[in-house]
């Protein structure tokens, strides 16, 4: 492949901002070396998963094309793959073999390199961890074209500043992954229907031995009602327990698409008001089992392709925080009335409940944390600051994969090592290279 630059508009999921940049493509480590031997700033771009400005710069290293499958130990399921894999090609790959992900975001359709960059989290954050604690090695290329193969026990501090740093400590090359053996590709799903934000948290703690857990909220229901919703759970399902379906297959094909980006406004109080409440009726049971594909249970929303575009052509945020658990109940509550008496309601609301991590700058703690979509317009700018200001006053911080209007402040008063993490990464950017990002920039952390 050749290494050439090309102009083009670019933008992560939410569409906002939409920018100008270089991007250059790679598929192998040489023509990556070339490349950042070019002055000047530079991020890596993974499959713009993220949803605001992450992996945007006025020049990008797109990763898509390195994506060779390096190595795969069959005993004890550890893969090594080259970092632009999406998740959803490693699926494909190893769910035959009895190999899953150890852990899945909402989409599959995140790289290697950007599960790692951001540390995702999935529905098993409280048994699991995040991704970075199941990634055995990476090799990481510096803005000098050195590389770097880090670990647990070789360079262990380079190793935690990549894992959740954004990109900024350099592109990542390779990532060696300790996969999960399950028995067949379905879900053994409950789901439990609460009638108010108390009764939603108390099924969350009260069941927390099950591996997956993740609720969706209504939050355009009010009074007694406020924060109603269901909670979903799920364990992968053994072999006696998919009698009747092949164990591995594959999901059926069919998939929606939204072909262009519809009115700006479609998606307004009253559509969502009527679709929250057809959801939320649905069940007329409280409780509900039922076997499921992997593929419905993990990624719902990627049966309809390019679903960005409903917010149209504006763009819209997610606004992602999460709460310590002891301010979590309260903190939550006041949140979600805050944002009803904006007028302003959000189409999309999960709540997950963390368990312990320590990290140098990934986002999850133990507590609570919730992500809620809106369409751009200027009151929501209005309100997401508001809202700043309660989530750093109860100790929490927000997603920075998420993120495209956060303030420095407010980063420097709820990342813990912020101070540390702009002063290593101002080590590491010695050079005329520079890994920075326009959420980098903002945040000054570049
Ligand atoms: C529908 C949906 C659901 C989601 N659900 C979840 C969820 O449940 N949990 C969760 O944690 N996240 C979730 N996300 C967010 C997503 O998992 C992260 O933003 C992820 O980082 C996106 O990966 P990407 O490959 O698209 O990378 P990009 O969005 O392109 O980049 C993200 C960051 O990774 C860096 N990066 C990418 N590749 C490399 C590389 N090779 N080397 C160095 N840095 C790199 C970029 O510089 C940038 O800082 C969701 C996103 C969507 C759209």
């Amino acid at each position: 492949m050749v290494n050439k630059m090309q102009k083009q508009k670019i933008a992560d999921w939410g569409n906002y901002p939409v920018v100008e940049a270089e991007t250059v493509r790679f598929n192998q480590a040489e023509q990556l070396r070339v490349a950042l031997g070019e002055p000047g700033e530079v991020i890596a771009y993974g499959n713009g998963r993220s949803y605001g400005d992450a992996s945007l710069q006025k020049r990008v290293i797109m990763t898509r094309s390195f994506r060779s499958f390096l190595s795969f130990d069959s005993a004890s399921g550890v893969v090594c793959c080259e970092s632009g894999a999406l998740l959803a090609e490693l699926l494909e790959a190893f769910v035959p073999r009895g190999w899953f992900l150890p852990v899945s975001p909402g989409t599959k359709f995140v790289t290697l390199g950007g599960a790692v960059a951001a540390d995702i989290h999935g529905k098993n954050h409280h048994g699991e961890g995040s991704f970075g604690a199941h990634v055995v090695s990476l090799e990481v290329m510096r803005a000098d074209g050195s590389i770097v193969r880090c670990s647990r026990e070789e360079y262990p501090e380079f190793f935690a500043l990549t894992i959740g740093g954004m990109g900024l400590s350099g592109v990542i090359l390779n990532v060696t992954l300790q996969l999960k053996a399950i028995e067949s590709a379905w879900v053994r799903q409950q789901t439990i229907r609460a009638s108010r934000l108390s009764e939603l948290m108390d099924a969350f703690e009260s069941f927390d031995e099950w591996t997956y857990s993740v609720a969706w909220v209504d939050t355009l229901a009010g009074g007694d009602a406020l924060g109603r919703g269901m909670l979903m759970r799920g364990e992968h399902a053994t072999v006696e327990q998919v009698q009747g379906h092949s164990t591995f297959s594959a999901a059926s094909q069919r998939k929606l698409n939204v072909p262009f980006f519809l009115p700006n406004g479609l998606l307004n109080r009253g559509t969502m008001m009527a679709f929250n409440s057809v959801y939320y009726h649905q069940n007329q049971k409280p409780v509900k089992e039922r076997l499921v594909h992997y593929e419905s249970f993990f990624y719902p929303l990627d049966a309809i392709g390019n679903w960005n575009r409903i917010y149209g052509r504006r763009g819209f945020m997610q606004y992602q925080f999460v709460l310590p658990r002891v301010t979590g109940r309260v903190a939550v509550e006041a949140i979600l009335k805050k944002i009803q008496a904006s007028g302003l309601g959000s189409f999309l609301a999960v709540l997950k409940l963390f368990g312990e991590q320590e990290s140098f700058i990934s986002f999850p703690m133990a507590g609570y944390t919730l992500a809620l979509d809106f369409p751009v317009c200027f009151e929501v700018f209005k309100l997401m600051k508001e809202l700043d200001a309660m989530v750093a006053d109860w100790g929490g911080r927000l997603y920075l994969a998420k993120d495209a209007r956060m303030d420095e402040a407010m980063f420097a008063k709820t990342y813990p090592h912020a101070d540390d993490f702009r002063e290593a990464i101002a080590l590491l950017n010695g050079g005329s290279t520079r890994f920075s990002s326009l959420l980098s920039n903002r945040l000054g952390i570049t």
